[in-house]
């Protein structure tokens, strides 16, 4: 059971020393209490401490990390059913699926794909993450030469999947470098796959069909000393499987249900034939809750969308996505380059400076802090208003850069030219398009 803030500040070191970001060692432990604040920013806990508080204050649904050729990725750590309650952490990864019974051939297209799909956007590069490398035969050499294939010609995490525990052994020597996830853990083999997942110290996938027998089957392998799993409740039916997700995440957050406090893993791949119906399922788990979606078709016209919809959900709603203020130079532009003005909405930027870099016409483009707001509903809040684009012109620096003294706003603020015609007398106001699809046509006819 969760502990109060007041029995956390009991076993505090009460020094007040601030050290943990928070003024008091009372106000460290009220945050504790509410998944506020981590207990490693307290540096001073001792280890009998930290093992009673890591308990009590552990996230309902226990991180995992996908080890990628570089970096890591999480997946789990969910506190929230909704994402506007405070966010969600850790966006759904992205799977593709290979089996022992793909032919070489079709594998190798495969890898290639999932290696071009990475796309820049809004500064952040998009891209799936995992492979999940499927035993269809029992053959361990073949099993161990697919994950050695993907570990060379991929920087993919992996989860190796066999219901024999030696081939999953073998599998996983082959690719120990990316420390993968290894399962399946059933309730037939849980014995073996579990000693094997503590034996190499690596995550364990556990499946078992309906909610009782995957909770015994995760208390089970709890039991044995394993932490962490990511688990599956076996329906490969759209309606039960979106259920399963709902229930999961809801008994693991409400009651805390520790059985079911890890994140899941949910197979498009085998509830359809349909490269269409496959996306679309998968678009229902990436909103509801899966931690890992795994595809059988890495198309790109599908994939796209997906990481689309996964950047939207994952982002925090209480921040807006912005970029700095000032003047950012796209191309090589000189003294004579037009100069542009908006606001700095990341979404804003990116789109806006995607189109003049299409025109092949270099510019310098102003970026005004506008707390993250989009035009309109900037100008609306008075943020991009003709006095203070005048203000920012003014102090940004861009009068010693360029000898252009002709400003493009955005069409949608077209009503503060006037304004800014008062406020720079030495500047000519040009009226931008109000679609970004439209800069290139006018940026070629200055
Ligand atoms: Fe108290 Fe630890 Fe925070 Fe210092 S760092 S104020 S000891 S909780």
């Amino acid at each position: 059971m969760a502990l109060t803030g007041i029995e956390i500040f009991k076993m505090l070191p009460k020094t007040n020393c601030k050290e943990c970001g928070l003024p008091t060692c009372l106000a460290f432990a009220m945050a504790l209490a509410s998944g506020k604040a981590e207990l490693d920013a307290c540096p001073y806990v001792s280890d009998e401490v930290k093992e009673k508080l890591a308990a009590a204050s552990a996230p309902p649904i226990r991180p995992i990390k996908l080890v990628m050729k570089e970096g890591t990725k999480a997946v789990g750590g969910e506190t929230v059913m909704f994402r506007h309650e405070k966010t969600f952490f850790n966006p759904t990864v992205i799977a593709g699926l290979v089996t022992t019974a793909t032919a070489d051939a079709e594998v190798d297209k495969k890898l290639d794909q999932f290696m071009k799909l990475q796309y820049d956007r809004v500064g952040l590069l998009l891209r799936p993450e995992m492979i999940v490398v499927k035993d269809a035969d029992g053959d361990a050499g073949k099993f161990a030469a697919l994950a050695k294939k993907v570990v060379d010609k991929t920087d993919a995490a992996m989860l190796l999947i066999s219901d024999k525990a030696d081939v999953v052994k073998a599998g996983a020597e082959a690719a120990k470098d990316r420390k993968p996830v290894i399962g399946v853990a059933t309730a037939a083999n849980a014995d073996a796959m579990g000693a094997l997942a503590k034996e190499l110290g690596l995550p364990l996938y556990a499946k078992a069909d309906g909610y009782d027998a995957l909770a015994e089957l995760t208390t089970k392998l709890t039991g044995m000393g394993l932490k962490d799993l990511l688990i599956d409740s076996g329906s490969r039916q759209l309606k039960q499987a979106f259920q399963d997700q709902v229930v999961i995440r809801r008994a693991a957050l409400v009651p805390k249900f520790r059985p079911f406090g890890f994140a899941t893993v949910t197979f498009p791949c085998e509830m359809t034939d349909d490269p269409m119906m496959e996306k679309l399922y998968a678009a229902v788990f990436i909103a509801k809750y899966g931690g890992i979606v795994v595809l059988n078709d890495l198309s790109a016209d599908g994939i796209f969308p997906l990481l689309l919809e996964r950047l939207n959900i994952y982002t925090d709603p209480q921040k807006p996505m912005i970029i700095s203020p000032g003047i950012y130079e796209i191309g090589t532009p000189g003294p004579d380059s037009p100069v542009a003005v908006t606001t700095n909405f990341a979404l804003t930027y990116f789109i806006v400076s995607g189109e003049i870099e299409a025109s092949k016409v270099p510019a310098w483009l102003l970026i005004q802090d506008t707390e993250g707001l989009s035009v309109m509903t900037a100008w609306a809040a008075g943020k991009f208003s003709g006095d203070s684009v005048a203000m920012f012109v003014k102090k940004c620096g861009i009068t010693d850069k360029t000898k252009t003294r002709t400003l493009i706003i955005p069409g949608y603020a077209a009503g503060i030219s006037g304004d800014l015609e008062e406020e720079l007398p030495d500047w000519k106001i040009l009226i931008g398009p109000r679609e970004a699809s439209h800069i290139p046509a006018m940026l070629k006819t200055l």
